[in-house]
């Protein structure tokens, strides 16, 4: 049968080379029309037979250009034209206020990379190389639409030839906005204390000798600077830690391929293929024994987060089986630095050495962090090459909302129309110079996209940062405020990547620290999510954390808190003998008299205590540091059939836990057993809440843990092999997923839907 289908795609298509991509495939299959594109969408009309036309346009969008993303897809029938022939590239269609798209940033392609080493070429070399496949983007946009005047590039006319490739539709910088050249584009030097010391590639070979030599360079790349250091030289690595202040947090390495990190990581398909990706995220893999790597690059941990050159700079710096911490360039708490003039200042004490170029970054873009494993990939920060790439939303259209997002690991979200922009992550919101970059962010986003919120909002949190600003913005601008409840609004941005607001589901929130609709902190949470109410109709057993939130960086105040809540005395268990004994003494007296205590049902300070009182970590210099450490103790663990009594709750589970530490079992085998046991109490929650939901959602900072993860999904599987069980794809499960939420629930207000409630 003879059709002719018109199809509407969405997304970034523009500036991307999508029109010659649609018209290449064409000419695999038997299909005649044409493809052209406006402001929002390239558009299609293909005719055929109807397994013809159907084969093609699935074969447009699985195999899309690098950059190019699709957002939506809209196709119909039209009448079919007798006398087509053949496949056009029609002119394009303006049509006034639509919506362009601001693409994400994305690293240096294979073609650019050949093009850099190839001496004959007049790009040989030249460390800011870039083509319409790839190269900065969102970092360097000032303003849409999206053409070179608009961008920081905008100060640097293209010579000659780099014009006529810009111009030339057959060229692979067709209208590639930010490509340049030695004779016309930004320069690349050296500095150090002395000023300027080098320019070029006399600038990378002095910078790869104080590599080799032990020092520290700040390297700047497509979204900031990042700090680099030899990774198997454990005295620059440990000098890195002193001069930044960072004691143990592990860091990121960068190697020039896959197969050079292979020799220090244990990479499976989907590690590879990840690490490869035009986003060049840092991909989490398990460490080799015996890697070579200098051990403070990771203290105490089995994981280890691994990168491929994202900026050719990188590539022309980290050659053969090098590897290099490569860290975000700031001070700790502070968020990462991006420009010239600041990073001297801000890192003058850090770095012996600066890798400049005055190409200028307008908004900072800090690298993404993906868990790849076999059977899934779970995003833990979504940024470069991800933001500021919507998320489709399901509920009808409205004014814009503003959504500030949470505390640490901050983004926001901006929606218009029926997209959700999540911004890159941003961070800590402690210090003046995030605020200041989460404000310059929101204001670039709000500007290009011509849209004043209707509505912001934010955490029901009164200490939170975000919900402060957002409290005064919306004083300034007379624009109302909607508090979200932090777990709810962690449901909703499940959902909403799922296309599944509106549905029934009961999600299992487990997360480090929530303020809860009681006042007390949440995190180990069953809500019965639907619409924009959310129902709590389970939680962990409370217990009276001292100090509240402060207790984070002390799991032992965790461990005695809890033991008291269970009623198990443990005077001398090493929570309390690590602790400082006047401390010891105070919180004692907290938990006795319930001054200064807040009750929290928190699955994070869960686990924190339980690391405690296996010996693992009493206080912590991260976020999630004895977590991760607990998940990596149940890691070494070789029996992997404990039995664990089905029937326990938390404290018979925690009872049982100590009677075996005392017994003198492995700390592994503890810590395994403790994962296990939760993993039972958690799914006896779920089978009995789930009362005709019609799917099972995670999320939450810990479901970072892997194990946790893996128990839980085959424990799902086995009692509720019927129910669909939604897991974070897009956004992360940590905070930085937490706008997205928010902003859901905004729009659900905005459309009618009601007020975000949760009780
Ligand atoms: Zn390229
Ligand atoms: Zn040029
Ligand atoms: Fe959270």
């Amino acid at each position: 049968m003879r059709l002719r289908r018109r199809s509407a795609l969405r997304g970034v298509v523009q500036g991307v080379g999508f029109r010659p991509h649609v018209a290449r495939i064409a000419s695999r299959y038997r299909v005649t029309g044409f493809c052209g594109n406006d402001d929002e969408s390239v558009f299609i009309e293909a005719q055929g037979e109807a397994r013809e036309v159907e084969c093609f346009l699935d074969a447009v969008v699985s195999d899309l250009p690098p950059l190019a993303r699709i957002v939506s897809r809209d196709e119909e029938q039209v009448p079919v034209i007798d006398d087509d022939e053949g496949f056009r590239i029609v002119a394009s269609r303006s049509a006034p206020g639509a919506l362009t798209l601001v693409p994400p940033d994305i690293a240096v392609c294979e073609d650019c990379l050949r093009e850099m080493a190839d001496p004959g070429d007049r790009r040989y070399g030249y460390p800011l190389i870039n083509c319409t496949n790839c190269g900065p983007r969102f970092a360097i946009i000032v303003d849409l639409p999206y053409d070179r005047a608009s961008t920081t590039l905008a100060r640097f006319a293209m010579c000659a030839e780099c014009a006529a490739e810009y111009d030339d539709p057959t060229n692979r910088r067709f209208h590639a906005e930010p490509t340049s050249c030695f004779a016309c584009g930004p320069r690349l030097w050296l500095e150090t204390a002395d000023g300027e010391v080098a320019q070029w590639d006399e600038a990378i070979e002095q910078a790869r000798r104080i590599l080799a030599d032990g020092g520290v360079v700040a390297v700047k790349g497509l979204g900031g600077f990042m700090l680099m250091c030899n990774a198997r030289d454990d005295v620059a690595v440990e000098r890195l830690r002193t001069r930044k202040r960072r004691p143990a947090k592990p860091f990121a390495v960068m190697t020039a391929d896959v197969s050079a990190a292979a020799r220090f990581a244990d990479l499976g398909d989907e590690h590879q293929r990840e690490l490869a990706s035009p986003q060049r995220p840092i991909v989490l893999a398990p460490l080799r024994a015996g890697s070579g790597l200098a051990p403070a690059v990771a203290p105490g941990l089995d994981q280890i987060g691994v990168m491929l050159p994202s900026a050719p700079v990188h590539a022309l710096l980290v050659k053969d089986d090098e590897v290099v911490v490569a860290t975000s360039a700031n001070r700790s708490g502070e968020p990462l630095c991006y420009r010239n003039e600041s990073v001297l200042e801000a890192l003058g004490g850090i770095a012996d050495a600066f890798l400049l170029n005055d190409r200028d970054i307008h908004v900072p873009v800090e690298d993404s962090v993906l868990l790849a494993d076999d059977d899934c990939v779970l995003p833990i920060r979504r940024s470069r090459g991800f933001a500021p790439l919507p998320i489709a939303l399901t509920s009808s259209a409205g004014p814009s909302v503003l959504a500030v997002g949470g505390e640490l690991k901050s983004t926001f979200t901006l929606t218009r129309d029926r997209m959700a922009f999540v911004s890159a992550h941003i961070g800590d919101m402690g210090s003046l110079a995030a605020q200041g970059a989460f404000e310059r962010s929101v204001d670039q986003l709000v500007a290009a996209h011509r849209c004043a919120p209707a509505l912001l909002v934010a955490d029901a949190h009164p200490g939170y940062h975000a919900t402060a600003w957002a409290q005064r913005r919306g004083a300034e601008s007379g624009t109302p405020v909607l508090h979200v409840q932090h777990h709810h609004a962690h449901a909703l941005s499940l959902l909403a990547e799922h296309g599944a607001v509106g549905r029934s589901v009961l999600c299992l929130v487990l997360d480090g620290t929530g303020y809860g609709g009681d006042g007390t902190i949440w995190g180990g949470e069953l809500l019965r999510v639907e619409g924009s109410h959310a129902e709590r109709v389970w939680h962990l057993p409370e217990f009276a954390l001292p100090g509240g939130d402060s207790a984070v960086s002390k799991p032992w105040k965790s461990a005695v808190a809890l033991l008291a809540a269970c009623g198990c005395a443990d005077e001398a268990g090493p929570s309390a003998v690590a602790a400082d004994p006047a401390e010891l003494a105070v919180v004692r007296g907290q938990l006795r008299t319930g001054i200064a205590t807040v009750p929290t049902t928190s699955a994070g300070r869960l686990f924190d205590a339980v690391a405690s009182l296996l010996g693992i970590r009493h206080t912590v210099s991260f976020e999630a540091q004895a977590a991760m450490e607990l998940e990596c103790a149940a890691r070494r663990c070789a029996q992997l059939n404990h039995r664990v009594d089905g029937d326990l709750d938390v404290p018979a589970l925690i009872s049982d836990l100590l009677a075996r530490r005392n017994a003198g079992e492995p700390v592994a085998c503890l810590a395994r057993r403790f994962h296990i046991g939760f993993v039972h109490l958690i799914v006896r929650a779920v089978v009995d809440h789930l009362d005709g939901a019609q799917a099972v959602g995670l999320t939450g900072g810990v479901f970072q843990n892997r194990i946790l993860v893996g128990l839980l999904m085959s424990e799902l599987r086995r009692r509720l092999p019927e129910v669909p069980v939604l897991t974070h794809r897009v956004v992360p499960a940590n905070d930085g997923g937490l706008s997205l939420g928010q902003a859901v629930a905004g729009h659900l207000l905005l459309s009618g839907k009601g007020e975000a409630r949760c009780a």
